[in-house]
């Protein structure tokens, strides 16, 4: 592909939201909650696991702890029997509770819905506070980059950034910000369906015409930045 100026990339990014808008129209998140403090667990516990594994664990969760009150008040240890089915249990737990006692000390039991607030609490990181902002409050400060949006992002040429913090610096600054709020589910669907990471669908894919990727194996981030970039927390 020859070099493209920011301008040509600017429209073609813009290209790609409207053809994922066309494509996911109505995306939801497939995580089961119920409350902005449900939300940020849910999206906390999701870290390097499944959705549906989450979803798995979080009705005996909320059973048993159903508001940042009650898990402030939690055993971790509980806790991590109850979500032992999923990736870096113990760890999670420890956030869970600790970021319950935070939102009770220091905002009255109430999630806080600003970015330098949100990320205040254990575990948060930009990308989950990206999440619960658009779904719980309905505000849209970034675009939550995880390992799906940033190897997309990556393949289009988006970005050329080794770390998904720095990916969404550069969504940020080529994107309007009316795009920004679904761009996190729409890609995430658009990367399990036909973007895959291995053997992606090129031949079926929507995008081919506008994709520098198209038909390239060597479309993923390099594995040593993969790596850096996955070890992340959210
Ligand atoms: S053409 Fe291939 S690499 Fe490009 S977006 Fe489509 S599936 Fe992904």
């Amino acid at each position: 592909m020859p070099r493209e100026s920011k301008r040509a990339k600017r429209e073609r990014a813009i290209e790609i939201c409207r053809r994922m808008g066309e494509l996911y129209p109505h995306v939801e998140s497939a995580l089961n909650f119920t409350t902005p403090f449900t939300m940020v667990i849910c999206v906390l516990l999701s870290a390097q696991t499944t959705d549906v594994a989450v979803n798995k664990v979080t009705p005996e969760l909320f059973e048993r702890w159903p508001d940042a009150e009650a898990m402030s008040q939690a055993d971790p240890a509980e806790i991590a029997e109850v979500i032992r089915s999923i990736g870096f249990y113990r760890s999670k737990s420890a956030h869970c509770v600790e970021a319950a006692r935070m939102i009770v000390a220091d905002f009255g039991g109430e999630v806080p819905h600003t970015m330098e607030e949100l990320t205040r609490l254990p575990g948060v990181g930009r990308k989950t506070a990206n999440i619960v902002l658009n779904k719980a409050f309905g505000i849209v400060d970034g675009i939550a980059v995880d390992t799906h949006v940033f190897r997309l992002a990556t393949r289009w040429r988006l970005t050329n950034k080794p770390t998904p913090l720095q990916a969404e610096q550069d969504l940020l600054d080529i994107l309007p910000q009316e795009l920004w709020g679904p761009v996190n589910e729409q890609w995430i669907h658009f990367g399990r369906d036909t973007c895959r990471a291995q053997r992606p669908l090129c031949g079926a894919c929507p995008l081919a015409d506008i994709c520098p990727s198209v038909g390239k194996a060597d479309g993923n981030p390099k594995p040593k930045a993969r790596r850096r970039a996955s070890s992340r927390r959210s």
